[in-house]
């Protein structure tokens, strides 16, 4: 059974869509990944078995308080990658 962080995902789409509206965020790839691990390692991770109780767990981590969560660090995260980019 694989056990999957399911905040992935949400933390991926996320950070896509700010840094595309943030202009002056450089989009490489590395400081894509860079916000992504950044945000993951200051969020709770919501582990989950990959097939039981899925749909469950996708609900449950679309709603607003998971999002504004994950917006607050990616946000954190941006500004920490912008000042010491790693590219
Ligand atoms: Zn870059």
């Amino acid at each position: 059974m694989e056990i999957k962080n399911f905040l992935e995902d949400i933390v991926k789409r996320v950070s896509h869509n700010l840094t595309e509206e943030e202009k002056d965020f450089c989009n490489c790839e590395r400081c894509q990944a860079d916000v992504v691990a950044y945000s993951l390692n200051h969020l709770k991770p919501k582990y989950a078995a990959n097939v039981k109780g899925h749909a469950l767990t996708a609900v449950d981590l679309e709603s607003e308080q998971i999002q504004a969560e994950v917006t607050v660090q990616v946000l954190k995260a941006m500004k920490q990658v912008k000042k010491n980019p790693n590219h």
